[in-house]
């Protein structure tokens, strides 16, 4: 009887998670504030003023004013919260992605998603039940990123050391802290020296000699413009080069 039941509770279960992974994901549509004018609804032929919400796959495809479209009663959630964008929108029929044009930028940017009501109130409640775990779940990815972000720059470093055997102690260190500050995010975090190429490393030494090794930051504010300067030292530094990888 009770291996029965066992075998029952799993067939449930495993009915329970066959209808969750064929669960149709809610579909997203766009919601642009328009940046062009002269566009009108299909549905009502009306006009949708600049900078109104206008419901198309994108501005040069047809599409609908806000009336027409299925999101009249639907609520604005603002984006930063990861989990409530998610969450919500899984427990929305529709989702709405709502667009305004940055022209700074010249490209579109999310002001946030419509909705329906009881959609965030559910996601609400499943980010209150589980906020502490996804806290600790965080600080402990925040953890592992520092380790690895550690762990980078001392294998940069090894690499610095192995490409100029000559360069004073703990230069090494010092312009491997530095370039990775600045080129983490493009180079990877892998960790792994074989990936860190000769050019790449020549650059991060390279400029380190022009700050430490000659009068380079001096020259500023003499009139002389940049590309000057950076001609002059060009000498000096590919002397402490020389000296420090042969
Ligand atoms: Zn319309």
């Amino acid at each position: 009887m009770i291996s029965l039941n066992i075998e029952y509770k799993r067939e449930k279960k495993y009915i329970r998670n066959f209808y969750k992974t064929i669960q149709v994901a809610t579909a997203s549509q766009n919601i642009y504030l328009t940046k062009r004018e002269k566009l009108t609804c299909k549905t009502c032929g009306k006009k949708v003023p600049l900078g109104k919400a206008f419901v198309a796959e994108s501005e040069k495809h047809k599409g609908t004013c806000f009336t027409c479209s299925p999101f009249v009663g639907y609520i604005m959630l603002p984006p930063g919260d990861a989990a409530m964008t998610r969450r919500s929108k899984k427990h929305s029929t529709l989702c709405g992605v709502v667009l305004f044009w940055n022209q700074r930028r010249k490209r579109y940017e999310r002001k946030g998603q419509l909705v329906e009501e009881i959609a965030i109130e559910k996601a609400r409640l499943e980010c209150d039940s589980d906020k502490e775990s996804r806290a600790l779940k965080n600080k402990k990815a925040a953890v592992i990123r520092a380790a690895h972000d550690k762990a980078y720059v001392i294998i940069f470093a090894e690499a610095i050391r192995q490409r100029y055997p000559n360069c004073p102690t703990n230069r090494e260190n010092e312009i491997a802290a530095h370039a990775c500050e600045k080129h983490s995010g493009r180079v990877g975090r892998t960790a792994n020296a074989k990936q860190f190429d000769g050019k790449m490393i020549d650059l991060a030494v390279e400029a380190h000699i022009r700050h430490t090794e000659t009068d380079y930051d001096d020259q500023f504010g003499k009139g002389k413009n940049k590309k000057t300067i950076r001609t002059e030292v060009r000498f000096d530094i590919n002397k402490v080069l020389r000296k420090w990888r042969d």
